[in-house]
């Protein structure tokens, strides 16, 4: 099984848009406790021989997650702790990524919610333009950005900035967020200012 529901979402996300495949870097942000990046392992560990070339069993891709909050290891997923927002766990997450070109970033970053609107709607778009302003300096030219945002306040200036960005956005519901109304995924594909 897994850490937690979330693996679902991903999984209806990456079934729509065929987004994760052996082989990729991924950095999972918001990671905690962990089910995206156990989601994503298991495709880099498929138990079928063959697939991108790895054995059966073996980890093909690798994967840098991040979480204010602590996360249990998983084999083969490197753990950054901090806040996204502070340039010392940028930094960190540079030296893990390594000069290699990121193929697929997954955000499902939320901040405490205060129910106060605009204040809320602004601290969510914080976290989007820095998950943005990561992918755009990190993705291959056909790289991928998902993140979780909300419905609301806000939410069309977000889709405007995926737009800005790549050449191909999708909304994305999954059934399995149907109890959190709010909640949608925005994805990007294939920056448009890639050389
Ligand atoms: N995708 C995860 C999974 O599958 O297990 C669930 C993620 S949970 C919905 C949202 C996470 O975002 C929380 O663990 C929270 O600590 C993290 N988060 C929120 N703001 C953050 C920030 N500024 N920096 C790093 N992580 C943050």
């Amino acid at each position: 099984g897994y850490r937690s529901r979330a693996a679902y979402k991903l999984k209806e996300i990456d079934e729509e848009l065929g987004l994760l495949k052996p082989g990729q870097l991924v950095v999972d942000l918001g990671a905690a406790p962990g089910a995206w990046s156990q989601y994503v392992r298991r495709k880099f560990a498929p138990k079928d021989a063959g697939a991108g070339g790895a054995a059966p069993g073996e980890l093909h891709g690798a994967i840098i997650a991040l979480d204010l909050l602590d996360f249990e290891p998983i084999e083969g997923v490197t753990f950054i702790q901090g806040d996204f927002r502070e340039e010392g766990i940028l930094r960190q997450l540079d030296e893990a990524v390594g000069g290699r070109a990121v193929d697929v970033v997954i955000s499902d970053m939320a901040p405490n919610l205060s129910g106060i609107e605009v204040s809320d709607a602004a601290r969510i778009a914080h976290l989007v333009e820095l998950a943005m302003e990561f992918a755009t300096t990190h993705l291959k030219p056909d790289g991928a950005l998902v993140c979780k945002v909300f419905h609301g306040s806000g939410y069309s200036q977000l889709v405007e900035l995926f737009k800005r960005n790549f050449r191909v956005v999708k909304a994305i519901k999954p059934k399995a967020s149907r109890d959190r109304s709010a909640e949608t995924f925005l994805a990007g594909r294939g920056l448009k200012n890639a050389g």
